[in-house]
């Protein structure tokens, strides 16, 4: 057996050589940072509802999400873990005692989960093996007005369009690869996630997402109607990209026309989606987290407390972005400093910032064109 400590709580699990699905209980060290940002999401969520909230991790593994969200977390109320592994509820049976902490543990397959427990939870946690995208209609079905559903996929391949047809038989929804298709993946996330969800007239503000290592974790404020429902999915389009000059442009509505060729250079456009166009970070509630953050031990608070501040200043700014290296490569350039070009957008009346999805990229309202001309400036002076 071994232990270790996360958070405020020890936890204990039979050791295994690699992390994998093949390990007998499962637990990711390298998850130590998703978790700890959940732990700063779910109390800044629990501050929004402003009373005690009910918590289902329907994928527990090891029980530490279920241990460390009762333990880390004020005003929780009941905490449910579900596993369909015997062996990983009785660990987490063994580190809630080890805690102090009470837990409802079930063995059910995750969706039957969800459905039988309908309208019971505040806070819905899917943290499985690769997609999410099997579980997200019975999380719609299950999930009540008011809640939070906590989303993390690690099949980044497919979401990023380095394979296509696993994201279009998965996702229902075309990648491209490109510089920003960790973005692009996101989104198509989140609208896959929106678009399953409206059936059951329920409709998603994203609250906080992030694309960090091997996967994709977002937070979703779930509320229903129909007309807010229908209202919200405006938020649903396509990404459009082109190739040789670099311009990209979303074009919002599921049936709107996509035009076939580049605007600014008559390329050939490429497009991703459906996907969710709509806001991707949320400052409110990113603000929130910060704050939290003064009265919470975690281990990796330095990083997570960078990528906040990083998200925080992405929110309200155009979708997608542009990458330096790509565009001077295209411009066979070298590339002048980041934090210059940045500056000479801004000097320039434009929104400039960088993004936690890429040390090279820029998030700014520019056109492909700007960009380029500023980028030719520097390199004069
Ligand atoms: N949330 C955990 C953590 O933070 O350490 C990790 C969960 S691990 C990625 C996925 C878990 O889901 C495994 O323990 C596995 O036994 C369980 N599992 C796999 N498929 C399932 C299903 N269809 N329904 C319920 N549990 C499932
Ligand atoms: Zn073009």
């Amino acid at each position: 057996l071994k232990i270790i400590n996360e958070g405020l709580v020890k936890i204990e699990f039979p050791e295994f050589d690699k992390v994998s699905s093949d390990a007998p209980v499962f637990y990711n060290p390298r998850m130590e940072f998703n978790r700890d940002t959940s732990i700063l999401a779910i109390q800044a969520f629990q501050k929004i509802l402003n009373h005690n909230v009910d918590i289902c991790d329907v994928f527990g593994g090891s029980g530490i999400r279920g241990v460390r969200y009762k333990k880390e977390i004020d005003n929780i109320g009941d905490v449910s873990v579900n596993d369909i592994s015997s062996l990983a509820n009785e660990f987490t049976k063994i580190n809630a005692d080890l805690n102090n902490v009470d837990i409802n543990i079930y063995q059910k397959e995750a969706s039957v989960m969800l459905r039988n427990h309908r309208g019971e939870f505040d806070i819905i946690d899917i943290d499985p093996f690769g997609t999410p995208s099997y579980f997200v209609d019975s999380a719609g079905y299950s999930i009540k007005r008011n809640s939070l559903l906590c989303l993390t996929a690690t099949d980044t391949s497919a979401l990023c369009g380095t394979y296509k047809e696993p994201c279009i038989r998965k996702y229902n929804a075309k990648p491209f690869k490109s510089e920003y298709c960790h973005e692009n993946g996101i989104r198509i996330l989140a609208g896959f996630a929106a678009l399953t969800l409206a059936k059951y007239k329920k409709y998603i503000t994203v609250l906080m997402s992030h694309s960090s290592e091997h996967y994709m974790r977002m937070y979703l404020y779930i509320k229903k109607g129909s007309r807010a429902t229908d209202e919200s999915l405006k938020n649903i389009g396509y990404m459009a990209h082109c190739k040789n000059c670099l311009h990209h442009e979303p074009i919002y509505g599921l049936a709107s026309n996509i035009p076939e060729n580049c605007p600014i250079c008559g390329g050939k456009l490429t497009i991703a989606g459906p996907m969710w166009l709509g806001e991707i970070q949320n400052k409110e509630f990113i603000q929130e987290m910060i704050s939290i953050s003064d009265d919470k031990e975690l281990n990796t608070k330095d990083d997570v407390l960078k990528l906040l501040n990083t998200c925080y200043s992405e929110a309200e700014t155009p979708v997608g972005f542009y990458d330096i290296h790509v565009i001077c490569r295209n411009l066979k350039v070298s590339a002048p400093k980041l934090d210059k070009i940045l500056d000479t957008l801004k000097n320039n009346g434009y929104i400039a910032v960088r993004t936690h999805f890429s040390p090279l990229g820029i998030r700014t309202d520019a056109s492909i064109e700007d960009i380029k001309n500023i980028i030719l400036e520097l390199l004069k002076e």
